[in-house]
């Protein structure tokens, strides 16, 4: 602690991307009212808003990234991944990449999903009192299959020709009338990294693990999976788990399914990358709101990208601007920043910053129980007359009840 300003010290930078619309008007009341007044902000700061990634031909997005691999520990806000219609919008050079695939791809990380869980926003499914953190595989399968659709009938094999010119042939089918065909593929490497970043997770939030697949019918392809999972786990982590109390558990994904639904959560869920996909909108959902997801991007070698699972909320930033009043939920944004400052405390040591962190998380979730929040939720609540705020307002409440304790 300063004792003249009072605000707590920082002894490493954090990194700070800034984003767009709505997001980012919350982002940075959020920061001016829940964070500056309380700590003496060390941070290097990229602004990641679709403008200036234009202006800078997407090199900002990089150097937040090298920053990220540097410092640690960053908090990310909403960004435009610009399509057709918002190249025009905003005049832009081009299509530039999605700012978080980029910051992924250099990182080589893993990005959990997490739901906020509050009493008297019930979710969905009425067993859960904890939260299924997702971990979603972000290489390869569906996502770079190659496809072929059939128009005649004809034989379709998978040819693999190794540097000698060796080819090695499977039958896929041999078609009698039309029909599709897929070739998809993953890396051992990609993989193990995978397995990596959610066994040091779990171990960070001391939770159970488990990896899902089909391999009782994907014999070669998943199976792969379970064995590279299961040679990490027994040669690098097992150890610490059990010192721990902690299980890692391969389980078939039809079984993690009708676990989800059935347990009470408070477990880590790894899934391949189109499980996960799907799984990850299912739990945002089933727990309330899609705007109670937190999200974490984190590497093999222990860095954290801490943000919001929503986007940049761009219906309310239109309303926003013409003068409307839009109830936008902060939480995920408050959470975002809470995270980071609270992992950037324990990571340095600085156990005030890290309780700090805790606090605003807290004082957020409290604000919510005591009756007072977003429209969204609103709508889900079981707490009787709740009262529905702006998110501006939302925070404001927040950083009144930080400054009383
Ligand atoms: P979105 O921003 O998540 O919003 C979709 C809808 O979900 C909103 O219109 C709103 O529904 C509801 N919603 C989302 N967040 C909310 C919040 N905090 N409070 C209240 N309601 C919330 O998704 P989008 O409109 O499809 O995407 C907008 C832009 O965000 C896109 O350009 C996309 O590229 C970008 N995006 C960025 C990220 C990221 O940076 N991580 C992730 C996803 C999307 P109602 O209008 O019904 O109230
Ligand atoms: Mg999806």
């Amino acid at each position: 602690m300063n004792k003249e300003s009072g605000k707590i010290k920082m002894t490493t930078p954090i990194v700070e991307m800034s984003g767009d619309e709505m997001a980012q008007i919350l982002w940075a009341y959020t920061k001016e009212k829940l964070v500056l007044p309380f700590v003496e902000l060390k941070e290097e700061l990229f602004d990641l808003g679709v403008r200036n990634r234009d202006q800078t031909d997407d090199q900002v997005t990089i150097d937040a990234a090298i920053a990220t691999k540097k410092y640690g520990v960053a908090v990310k806000c909403a960004t435009i991944t610009p399509n057709l219609e918002r190249v025009q919008e905003y005049n832009l050079k081009k299509m530039w990449k999605s700012p978080n695939g980029t910051i992924r791809a250099f990182l080589d990380g893993t990005v959990f999903r997490a739901p906020i869980l509050i009493r008297g926003i019930e979710p969905y499914i009425r067993s859960w009192k904890k939260p299924i953190t997702l971990a979603r595989h972000a290489y390869g399968d569906l996502y770079r299959g190659a496809e072929l659709r059939i128009d005649r009938p004809g034989k379709c094999e998978l040819v693999f020709t190794d540097a000698d010119g060796k080819e090695t042939r499977e039958l896929i089918h041999s078609f009698k009338s039309n029909g599709v065909v897929r070739g998809q593929h993953n890396l051992d490497d990609s993989i193990r990294n995978f397995a990596r970043c959610c066994m040091s997770y779990a171990l960070d939030v001391r939770q159970d693990l488990i990896f899902s697949a089909k391999d009782t019918i994907s014999k070669t392809y998943d199976r792969e999976f379970r064995e590279i999972f299961k040679e990490v786990y027994t040669t690098e982590y097992m150890e610490r788990f059990s010192s721990l109390g902690l299980r890692f558990e391969y389980c078939l994904i039809d079984d993690a399914v009708s676990r989800a639904v059935k347990n009470e959560g408070g477990y880590v869920w790894a899934c391949q990358n189109y499980d996960g996909d799907v799984m990850s909108d299912m739990l945002a959902t089933a727990y309330g709101s899609a705007a109670m997801m937190t999200s974490v991007l984190v590497t093999p070698d222990g860095k954290y990208e801490y943000e919001a699972a929503h986007g940049t909320v761009r219906r309310h930033y239109y309303r926003y601007l013409e003068g409307d009043v839009v109830s936008t939920n902060p939480l995920a944004i408050i959470f975002a920043w809470g995270n980071g400052l609270e992992k950037r405390g324990v990571l340095d040591k600085n156990a005030e910053l890290a309780e700090f962190g805790r606090k605003m998380k807290s004082a957020a979730t409290k604000t919510v129980e005591s009756g007072i929040m977003t429209a969204d939720l609103g709508r889900v609540t079981s707490i009787p007359n709740p009262q529905i705020v702006t998110g501006l307002r939302f925070i404001d409440i927040v950083g009144i009840a930080m400054q009383q304790k």
